[in-house]
């Protein structure tokens, strides 16, 4: 690739989502320079403005304690904050098949929630308008990356505009189907879920009492969680579902989807009074095989991707900046190049094992649920009455939900 008019920087991050903004704002400072990459136009200030479920973006994150310290350690939660952010305090989780019901409560653990549920749009947002105003940081938005190659000094990166950017260091925060992953030829184990995930944006006839609800039924799980209104009875839905009742649950009219959603929640809440247009997203398990390679790192969903149930994908993500920004800071303050392959080997050393437990979870949970046999039935069942039973079991299933366990 031509190196002449080569623009230069520290570290170059492609993908400007929720895990390539984090990063860029992790790693500014200490005057070295990091160039943002993102295909997309960056979102303005939150426009968060209306109270109609069509007002709200279909895509939210539940965000755990731990995420939310890292966002404020970024100087990014005021802002999320101030735009719309729903704190919940409570958690039901039951069985379709049975009796098995666990309450969780954030009073267990001595906390004040269990996270807060937040659109994405909002938080992209407001670290797009962070990133924006702190020195050291090129965004190039839009741009997309369409080569690269690396060389012993690091990569050289091709821009779809023709242009050229070198960097010591390269974060892929591109996304599930990093095209940054794929040009490396970064393997991946990859298994689908046989699950769409519909979500969507509805108001219930009760209010949500700051509770996210998640009912098990054997086609997939169903989350009803909290978002932040004047009546507090909006939820967002993430409808997981197998994947040949999803087109049905996408095709059906408003009225029959809130009668379908009304009786998979057991009417909960009550009825569903409105909705917001649906949008279904194919659900792939992912786990690339190694995270870094000398001079380049995986972060987010570019390094895994996981089933939605317990809402950990983008916590993941950002424990995984948080970390990955630690060993880089500490490299730099040491005068150590960033892209050493003992800096990025601690980064996936410390990452790996608790990303890979948490997909190991998920995957056994949807499994469970979705037996249809009686003695399965009967081990979920008394597995929730035990584990509701037992206070410190519960308490460390509740510090590990919230990302400090
Ligand atoms: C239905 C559903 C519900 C979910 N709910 C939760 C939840 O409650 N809690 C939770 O923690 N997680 C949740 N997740 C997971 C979470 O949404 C993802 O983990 C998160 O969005 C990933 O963020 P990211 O920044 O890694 O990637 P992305 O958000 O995919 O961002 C990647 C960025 O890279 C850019 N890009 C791609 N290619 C290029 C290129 N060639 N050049 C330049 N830029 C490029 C894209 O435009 C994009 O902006 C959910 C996921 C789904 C599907």
């Amino acid at each position: 690739m031509p190196e002449a008019s080569c623009d230069s920087v520290d570290i170059a991050i492609v993908g400007g989502g929720i895990a390539g903004l984090a990063a860029a704002a992790a790693l500014a400072g200490s005057g070295r320079t990091v160039a943002v990459l993102e295909a997309r136009e960056l979102p303005q200030p939150a426009s968060v403005q209306g109270d109609t479920p069509s007002d709200y973006d279909a895509r939210v994150s539940a965000l755990t304690p731990r995420s939310i310290d890292f966002l404020k350690q970024l100087g990014v939660w005021p802002a999320i904050e101030a735009a719309r952010s729903c704190p919940y305090a409570h958690m039901t989780v039951w069985d379709a098949e049975g009796t098995g019901r666990i309450e969780f409560d954030a009073q267990e653990v001595s906390a004040e929630s269990l996270g807060s549920i937040v659109e994405n749009s909002v938080i992209t947002s407001a670290l797009a308008h962070k990133v924006q105003s702190l020195n050291g940081i090129r965004v190039l938005a839009p741009a997309r990356l369409s080569d690269l190659s690396l060389d012993e000094h690091g990569s050289i990166l091709k821009l779809e505009d023709g242009g050229h950017l070198r960097c010591q260091l390269l974060i892929a925060a591109d996304g599930a189907r990093s095209p940054t992953r794929e040009l490396l030829g970064m393997r991946t184990r990859e298994w689908e879920y046989g699950h769409r995930a519909i979500v969507t944006t509805v108001a219930f006839e009760a209010p949500h009492q700051h509770t996210a609800w998640q009912r098990f039924l054997q086609t997939g799980p169903l989350a009803l969680l909290p978002l932040a209104s004047t009546d507090d009875r909006l939820c967002s839905i993430v409808w997981s579902i197998e994947e040949h009742l999803a087109d049905e649950l996408l095709a059906m009219d408003d009225e029959a989807f809130a009668e379908a959603l009304g009786q998979a929640s057991e009417h909960v809440l009550g009825q569903v009074t409105a909705c917001a247009p649906r949008k279904g997203f194919p659900l792939r398990q992912r786990h690339a095989v190694d995270y870094v390679l000398p001079g380049v790192a995986l972060v987010g969903d570019a390094a895994h991707t996981i089933h939605p149930l317990a809402g950990q994908g983008i916590n993941l993500g950002l424990a995984d900046v948080q970390v990955l920004a630690q060993e880089i800071n500490t490299a730099l303050a040491r005068g150590l190049s960033p892209g050493r392959m003992d800096v990025l080997g601690r980064y996936q050393r410390r990452r790996k094992g608790d990303n890979l437990a948490m997909m190991a979870a998920m995957d056994g949970f949807k499994r469970l649920f979705e037996q249809h046999a009686p003695p399965w039935r009967w081990l979920r069942n008394t597995g929730m009455r035990t584990v509701a039973g037992l206070p410190m079991v519960k308490r460390r299933i509740i510090r590990q939900a919230m990302g400090v366990g």
